[in-house]
């Protein structure tokens, strides 16, 4: 399996089990939880 790191609470996720994924910039990032996904996508939005 793979392990990722969150980008917003730096967790380790492992990617099949990810509770939420999304494509940025065409590069697939996971995250732990949704709430990490929803921070990530308003961080990006803010720029
Ligand atoms: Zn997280």
């Amino acid at each position: 399996m793979t392990k990722v790191k969150d980008p917003v609470c730096g967790m380790t996720v492992e990617t099949e089990k990810a509770p939420a994924q999304g494509t940025y910039d065409g590069k697939t990032v996971y995250f732990c939880a949704v709430a990490c996904q929803k921070k990530y996508e308003a961080q990006r939005a803010r720029r």
